[in-house]
């Protein structure tokens, strides 16, 4: 839709950031616009109506689309996050980064049987909403889908978190 295309060219690709090399997708300019975030959000949504009770958001821009994901379905969100930041975390899962390794953590205040739509804003390797859908198993939470408003098609993360539903893929 026109939409839609308005939304991704709001999408900055920036080079070299945060290292030589990487060519980085920020989109805090698609967030800071009405219209397209209206849209995208809708987007991000619309496979899932009526199959979630909550949307889950990961560390840190996962956090805003989760929140705004939350009051357009009408659900609740919870934030999962870098180890060490929540008062009670229930459940830990650590993964691998291109240099060392990473951890989130969850806390586990959502009654039994929550389904969980998790977003983020990237997906890249796959491997940080892969270490998301497994908090959510260890805590028993159903995982109602796994959605992100960018994937970088050409590293594979749908194979290690797929199926993932994406917005737009480059
Ligand atoms: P993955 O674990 O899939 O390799 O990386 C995904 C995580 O890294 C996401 O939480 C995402 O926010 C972040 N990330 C990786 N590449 C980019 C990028 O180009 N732009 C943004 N905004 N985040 C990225």
């Amino acid at each position: 839709t026109p939409e839609l295309a308005h939304a991704s060219s709001l999408i900055a690709s920036i080079p070299d950031f945060p290292e030589p090399g990487i060519l980085f997708r920020d989109i805090s300019p698609l967030l800071a616009d009405a219209a397209a975030l209206r849209t995208v959000v809708q987007a991000v949504i619309e496979p899932f109506t009526g199959s979630f009770d909550v949307v889950a958001g990961v560390e840190a821009r996962g956090f805003m689309l989760a929140g705004a994901v939350a009051i357009a379905a009408g659900v609740g969100m919870v934030p999962i996050r870098k180890a060490g930041k929540l008062p009670r975390p229930a459940a830990a899962v650590s993964y691998d980064l291109e240099y060392g390794t990473a951890e989130i953590e969850m806390s586990d205040d959502l009654p039994a049987g929550t389904r969980v739509l998790l977003v983020d804003d990237i997906l890249a390797t796959g491997g940080t909403l892969r270490a998301a859908q497994e908090l959510l198993s260890r805590l028993d939470y159903p995982l109602a889908g796994t959605a992100v408003l960018m994937e970088l098609v050409d590293l594979g993360g749908q194979r290690v978190c797929g199926p993932v539903h994406t917005v737009f893929r480059v």
